[in-house]
């Protein structure tokens, strides 16, 4: 179900759910609080009864600091609701438990801690799951005629940016009833809509490109009112709900979203342009070169390529490695969407814990590096790239 917020989504990112403050405060003051005082009992229960809206529990997330930044959440991808979360994996456990009972469908590659929880941990409940390659779509249509009600996927998926068809799996999933569930965190709502394109539910890792700045970890679900109902009721009693510090951090960020992505968009396609034909790089991944296998469909369904790049240098994960242990400005780490820019050998990282066969049937090789591009700029980026390969 769709918000009704017509406005651009610059403006939804700076004023969504600020303004209301009594002192006149332009955005949403941080309530350090954890419970809220009433006049009355009869008001208190008001509240508690669901007649009226308004603070009483930080944990509920009755919370101004926590509420309003949900309704910034929620505008972002144009949804009836959304609710925060202390991490991404806590948002996916909240959507698991609530709509995944009936057997949860991982389509493509995913991140790490996705497939563990999948694999390993949600059967222990009795919760069956399957992991699903884009080349197996029999498999897929099978699991959905066997009954299994949640379909996830991210696009694009990490580290090779595999890029879904939304709409296609939105009707798969539905002809079937069941839900399709989007991790958007990889290119984040400035360059796709899942909702729209027919998805029933979104994910992020807010710790990526929502929170921006590699300084606060938070997730987030977005969806219809009936759908986000149920994952509410989790969240309260898995006591995932954020601090109101991290909220209003969060809050802070997306006032800069737009301006951001764009410019890891313009930064990464750049990148990726400079290095696609380099003597020492085999293949450069990402959905906006016109030759890459994804190209068409992610230009079908995103406004922007995103600032996340895969390239594949000549050689082995030891040449990779040495690339990676010459870059100045790139720093070594895990994660992605912020402001300063990162790179990664998913073999070292993200993908360190599958066997070489998983590995290879999932297409990830040792001499992959995975940047995640920031908003430095993009000659000195691509210098420091140029001097790690040459080196
Ligand atoms: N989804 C994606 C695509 C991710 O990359 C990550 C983390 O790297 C997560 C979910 C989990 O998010 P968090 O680390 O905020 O729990």
């Amino acid at each position: 179900m769709m918000g009704t917020d017509n406005r651009g989504l610059s403006t939804r990112c700076v004023h969504a759910g600020e303004g209301s403050d009594a002192h006149g405060s332009p955005h949403t003051p941080t309530y350090t609080t954890t419970t809220f005082a009433f006049p009355s009992t009869a008001a208190l229960l008001d509240v508690v009864e669901g007649r009226a809206a308004g603070s009483l529990y930080t944990r509920y997330g009755f919370n101004p600091t926590v509420q309003n930044l949900e309704v910034k959440l929620a505008s972002l991808e144009n949804a009836e609701a959304a609710l925060a979360f202390s991490s991404g994996m806590g948002a996916e456990m909240a959507l698991f438990l609530a709509h995944g009972r009936r057997g949860i469908i991982c389509l493509g590659d995913a991140y790490g801690g996705t497939l563990e929880l999948l694999s390993q941990q949600l059967p222990q409940l009795g919760i069956r799951t399957a992991l699903v390659l884009g080349h197996e779509s029999a498999r897929l249509s099978e699991l959905l005629d066997d009954g299994y009600g949640l379909l996830f996927a991210e696009t694009p998926t990490n580290p090779v940016l595999e890029v879904f068809d939304i709409k296609v799996l939105a009707d798969a999933a539905h002809a079937r009833r069941a839900l399709l569930a989007v991790d958007n965190t990889f290119a984040s709502p400035v360059n796709q809509q899942p909702l729209a394109l027919g998805a029933d539910l979104v994910v992020h890792s807010a710790t990526k490109y929502l929170g921006g700045h590699s300084d606060i970890t938070a997730g987030a679900i977005m969806g219809g009112q009936e759908l986000i109902a149920p994952i509410f009721a989790w969240r309260k009693n898995l006591g995932t709900t954020p601090a109101p510090e991290t909220c209003a951090l969060l809050a802070r960020s997306l006032r800069t979203l737009v301006l951001r992505v764009r410019q890891q968009n313009e930064t990464a396609q750049r990148i990726a342009e400079a290095f696609a034909h380099h003597p020492r790089i085999r293949r450069v991944l990402y959905p906006g070169l016109p030759d890459f296998p994804f190209h068409g469909k992610a230009a079908q369904q995103m406004a922007g390529f995103g600032g996340m790049l895969t390239i594949e240098v000549e050689g082995d994960a030891a040449t990779a490695a040495a690339v990676v242990d010459r870059l100045r400005l790139f720093a070594i780490a895990p994660s992605l969407g912020g402001v300063e820019s990162l790179a990664t050998q998913p073999v070292t990282t993200t993908h360190h814990g599958l066997s070489d066969d998983e590995r290879a049937r999932r297409g990830i090789t040792g001499a992959m590096i995975r940047l995640s591009v920031g908003i430095e700029d993009a000659r000195d980026l691509i210098a420091d790239l140029r001097q790690a390969l040459d080196g």
